[in-house]
């Protein structure tokens, strides 16, 4: 059977970003699974109607993805603006379009509030980094897919070949 990947729209080029910008990942194992229609593209974010630009998200000092999704930690624009809400929106599309296209991996691009895996930013958005996830990366953990970094491609190329 086909094997799916769930993938950040921005790591395609897309420019989807917050700063309007898109994060290519030329790589062609990459580009070996876009030609055989394995990539499932999406941007959390632009599926929950934030516009393209937008200022700048961070979840909350010391909290993370899953404390989003509890509920327990909000997630905040450097305006100031809780945007929670819509970050749980669209994490909730992210997990769908995942589930109902069987996807069992994904793909995201590290350090965002929402595709965010092995780092997101401090919440005060002062630049620093942290430890952490984001809230869909969390989100999909808890349905069992596996999720990647751009930066551990290879991996997810093993897993697949596994
Ligand atoms: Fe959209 Fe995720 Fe890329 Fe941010 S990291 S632009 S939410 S796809």
């Amino acid at each position: 059977m086909l094997k799916k990947i769930l993938i950040s729209a921005c790591l395609l080029g897309q420019p989807v970003r917050y700063n309007g910008r898109g994060l290519l990942l030329e790589d062609e194992v990459l580009d070996r699974w876009r030609a055989a229609r394995m990539l499932v593209p999406l941007c959390p974010e632009i599926a929950a109607g934030f516009p393209v630009p937008r200022p700048p998200a961070e979840i909350q000092p010391f909290k993370n993805g899953l404390d989003v999704m509890a509920g327990s930690a909000r997630v905040v624009e450097n305006t100031g603006r809780d945007v929670t809400e819509s970050f749980v929106l669209g994490t909730q599309i992210a997990v769908k379009l995942a589930l109902t296209n069987g996807c069992r991996f994904a793909l995201l691009a590290d350090g965002s509030p929402s595709c965010g895996s092995s780092f997101i930013y401090s919440g005060n958005h002062d630049g620093e980094t942290r430890s952490g996830i984001g809230a869909v990366t969390a989100a999909l953990q808890e349905q069992g897919v596996e999720v990647f970094a751009e930066h551990q491609i290879m991996d997810l190329a093993g897993r697949l070949t596994a």
